[in-house]
């Protein structure tokens, strides 16, 4: 196998890119530290591939198992979360994530969960065609193995710094692309890790999940809004390379968003929808049953969205709801 990309940038930070499926191919974990001890941000998804790359990095790297004191995480996501339970069954260091994004985890994958059944209740009501609402359960049964075994996680205080690599952080929780995400700025050098909260080039998930936050759009404006206005020299993002000009990102995808509201406010002033048929008209039908599902769930995002400003406004009938401009 080809050991993954491995670059090291002059404020010491090594970006490891680790794999994962289409589209977004990689996700990017961060190890810092000195040779006292290292910290390693988001390992990435479990899989076999996987687990030999991260031997093969450490090697590399001269970073024994032992040297690494903590497991950060900055979401609950499987491609983020997924390989912290192996390193610390390897390695019996901390894994750190918000309390939030834990209740996020559990929702997802502790045994007994009602995620696959929820989220087909919800689709089917939002027009989804059974045909492929039926498929949803084992597609996301998918996703177990990549976050087995689970870690037993410290709880990360938002707003109270933390050290990662021997330096203090400080952890900014917003929501919106996955409850309880944070993101960790250190004030001297001006750097920010900050998961997928933003992301260069793409615009990151905003999903309307049955059981989680009611208003994914409103928080994740309010958190974009929050993040842009933090000093940033260099931010490092969970997808992609570490950008600059951060503030201006933060702007973009306000916008992006606005116009989005405007365009599914356009399509229900002609005639009332489901959210399955906005999605079908405004994303192409070209998509995996995994891009299915997410955007389905932004959709649905950006329509509550719509109705809580009091643009847009439901009706149900049959148990299909339907929505219409106001
Ligand atoms: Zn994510
Ligand atoms: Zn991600």
């Amino acid at each position: 196998m080809q050991l993954p990309e491995i670059t090291r940038d002059e404020q010491g930070i090594i970006q490891v890119k680790i794999a994962m499926s289409y589209p977004l191919r990689w996700v990017n974990s961060y190890v810092i530290g000195d040779s006292t001890g290292y910290s390693i941000i988001d390992p990435g998804p479990r899989s076999e591939v996987n687990e030999q790359a991260w031997q093969q990095v450490l090697q590399t790297l001269d970073i024994p198992i032992s040297a690494i004191r903590s497991i950060v995480l900055t979401h609950h996501h499987p491609d983020h979360y997924g390989l912290s339970g192996w390193f610390q069954e390897k390695g019996d260091m901390p894994v750190w994530i918000s309390a939030r994004a834990l209740a996020e985890a559990n929702r997802s994958w502790a045994p007994g969960n009602t995620a696959a059944q929820d989220l087909v209740q919800l689709f089917a009501s939002h027009g989804m065609p059974e045909e492929i609402t039926s498929r949803l359960p084992d597609h996301l049964d998918s996703f177990v193995p990549q976050v087995m075994p689970q870690p037993e996680v410290s709880l990360i205080e938002p707003g109270q710094p933390l050290e990662i690599g021997g330096r203090l952080w400080e952890t900014i929780e917003t929501s919106g692309h996955a409850a309880g995400h944070i993101s960790f700025y250190q004030p001297d050098q001006r750097l920010l890790f900050c998961g997928d909260a933003v992301l260069p080039q793409i615009s990151p998930n905003i999903s309307l999940v049955p059981g989680s936050d009611p208003s994914p759009l409103e928080s994740y404006l309010i958190g974009l809004r929050e993040l842009g206005q933090y000093e940033v020299e260099l931010a490092y993002p969970g997808h992609r390379r570490p950008f600059t000009h951060f503030r201006e990102r933060t702007e973009k995808l306000l916008l992006h968003h606005e116009e989005r509201l405007q365009a599914m406010e356009e399509r229900i002033r002609e005639k009332s929808c489901t959210g399955y048929e906005v999605c079908s008209s405004l994303f192409n039908n070209e998509l995996t049953l995994h891009q299915l599902r997410f955007a389905m769930s932004e959709t649905l995002a950006h329509l509550v969205e719509l109705e809580r400003l009091g643009r847009a406004q439901r009706q149900e009938q049959n148990g299909i709801i339907t929505f219409s401009a106001k």
